[in-house]
């Protein structure tokens, strides 16, 4: 009986200290405390504030200019911005990589030969030689035209009707797609052509490929970009045709025989030297653990790279400035990079992950912007569905300048990509790309193009977000 009741006892005693313990237990600590979010409002404030970013953005494209791999401009503002990140007191290393150095030369071509021209006449024709592509003979080439809207019509004419001639991919870039905000997926589709038109073209015997520009410039300018090569097919010369030209092209060729002589003298010139600007704002608890801030710090070499993406190097550097004046210490590190060689190559992104291969999990988030300048709706990201709510308390600070919505994505930055291939939760401002692709690697691409109001808000996405992410609670799910 006592024994009975003993055991009855201690059944009770065990209840009431489960009850206990439960109704102990805490709801788990909050990701962002109370003072991170206060703090994270003084930051937006401060940002929105702030004209340092669009200063930045000014001297590395009016005084500086295009920064494209390889170049004496490439090297000057790497040397810029580590100078500027010095003297914010940061920790800056220079990471040396070896970078592609391709060198565009000449471009020029013109129609020869037309249904109803004027005897003895041209036309000329406005083009940008892609990045990488080899040269034509010295002396050029001229060469019947036959005009494609896509792959599958390529494949259809065959061998017979493509051998010996320069192949005019038209494919539109979509605007009623960028008209809507889609500039993005709108250059999605119609950047296969630049990437795999030479390739595709020269299985068929072809001598050269030019595409319509994959943007939507309406000022016939062409927009240059990268274009790959298949080491089992031969190399054929490859530009991008402005989409005026490449209508007229079209409206020619539906008539008769069109004829064109194109000459491009481009180089590709051994690796040169090139760095990643790497700028370390040491965290006061947790200094092993960074967030990254970033963009790309090289540009094509046509335009001055402001939106691509000078102002997102700027945006990125500004994040350290504001904390550094309103006296404000992350406990995690923040990690400023201005990658090298986005645009031909990717080596600045690549080979950082690589050099970090021991220490991902070191990396506790990772934030790039560019695709632009322009009003942020808020935050894309990358990584387990659940950051998205994870990060919610610091998207309520971004409502307030209208940047609060999120999406998942698989990837938010070329730069980053490999990390977020590693898991590294990644983070990129969401913007509305109506007109971005309007001047993405032509000629326009110029500091003009920079509204120095929506570069507040897109700087006070950057460092609000990453202070919040740097000061968190615990990890973001990963
Ligand atoms: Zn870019």
């Amino acid at each position: 009986m006592i024994s009975t009741m003993r055991t009855l006892l201690n059944t009770v005693a065990a209840i009431s200290m489960i009850v206990a313990t439960l109704s102990a237990q805490q709801p788990p600590a909050p990701l962002f405390s109370q003072k991170t979010i206060d703090e994270a409002r003084q930051i937006h404030a401060a940002a929105l504030r702030s004209d340092k970013a669009y200063e930045w953005t000014a001297f590395l494209t009016n005084n500086i200019g295009p920064r494209f791999s390889g170049t004496p401009q490439a090297a000057r503002a790497e040397q810029y911005v580590a100078e500027e990140m010095r003297k914010l007191g940061l920790d800056v290393e220079l990471q040396k990589l070896k970078v592609p150095h391709w060198v565009r030369g000449e471009e020029k071509a013109e129609l020869t030969s037309w249904p109803g021209m004027a005897a003895g006449t041209v036309q000329k024709l406005v083009l940008k030689t892609l990045g990488g592509s080899i040269a034509t003979p010295p002396e050029g080439l001229e060469a019947e035209v036959v005009v494609v809207e896509n792959f599958a019509e390529l494949e259809k004419l065959g061998r017979e009707r493509i051998a010996g001639k320069v192949v005019v991919f038209n494919y539109r870039y979509d605007r009623r797609l960028s008209d809507a905000g889609f500039g993005l997926e709108a250059y999605g589709q119609a950047v296969q052509y630049r990437g795999g038109g030479a390739i595709a073209a020269a299985r068929y015997g072809a001598v050269a490929s030019l595409v319509r520009s994959a943007g939507g410039s309406q000022n016939r300018l062409a927009h240059t970009g990268g274009m790959r090569y298949d080491p089992a097919v031969a190399k054929i010369p490859g530009a991008a045709l402005s989409h005026e030209d490449a209508d007229m092209i079209a409206h020619l060729a539906k008539q008769g025989t069109v004829r064109l002589r194109l000459k491009l003298t481009p180089q590709t010139l051994p690796d040169a030297d090139g760095h990643n600007v790497i700028a370390d704002l040491r965290g006061s608890e947790l200094p092993d653990e960074v967030v990254i801030v970033s963009g790309h710090l090289d540009s094509w070499d046509v335009g001055t790279g402001a939106l691509d993406d000078a102002g997102g190097v700027a945006v990125s550097m500004q994040v350290a400035y504001i904390l550094k004046q309103l006296g404000l210490r992350p406990k995690r590190t923040i990690r400023f990079i201005a990658y090298a060689n986005e645009e031909n190559g990717l080596v600045g992104g690549r080979e950082y992950a690589a050099r970090e291969s021991t220490r991902i999990e070191k990396h506790f988030a990772a934030m790039e912007s560019d695709l632009g300048v322009s009003h942020p709706v808020g935050v894309l990201y990358a990584g387990r569905p659940e950051v998205g709510a994870a990060i919610d308390p610091i998207l309520q600070i971004l409502r307030a300048q209208g940047s609060g919505l999120t999406r998942r994505e698989g990837g938010v930055g070329a730069d980053i990509g490999p990390l977020t291939q590693r898991g590294v939760p990644s983070f990129a401002p969401w913007f509305n790309t109506r007109k971005y692709f309007d001047y993405h690697h032509t000629e326009a691409d110029t500091f003009d193009k920079i509204d120095p109001d929506e570069m507040k808000k897109l700087g006070a996405l950057m460092a609000v977000l990453a202070y919040a992410l740097a000061n968190a609670n615990g990890p973001l799910p990963r």
